[in-house]
């Protein structure tokens, strides 16, 4: 899955959230709780790691898991937490 790493944070484009094709980024603007996240997450088991979402932001904050920098692997975890997985 494609994972949305620390540039989202204070940033929160949604620009993904139009472009992913399956609807697996959260929290959308008008979810419970979507304005007080501190970034937007991928649900790692509906992502189809399609990579629609990385040209589209701004601040190039998602990347494939693969790719993932080593000093944001802990964003993995919380994708993960974020959806209960
Ligand atoms: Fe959605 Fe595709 Fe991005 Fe996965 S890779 S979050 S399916 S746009």
């Amino acid at each position: 899955a494609y994972v949305i790493a620390e540039p989202c944070i204070g940033t929160k484009d949604r620009a993904c959230v139009d472009a992913c094709p399956v609807d697996c980024i959260h929290p959308k603007a008008d979810e419970a709780g979507g304005d007080t996240a501190e970034q937007l997450f991928i649900d790692p088991v509906e992502c189809i790691d399609c990579g629609a979402c990385v040209p589209v932001c701004p601040v190039s904050a998602i990347y494939a898991g693969d790719d993932l920098p080593e000093k944001w692997e802990e964003f993995k975890d919380k994708a993960a937490a974020h959806f209960g997985r």
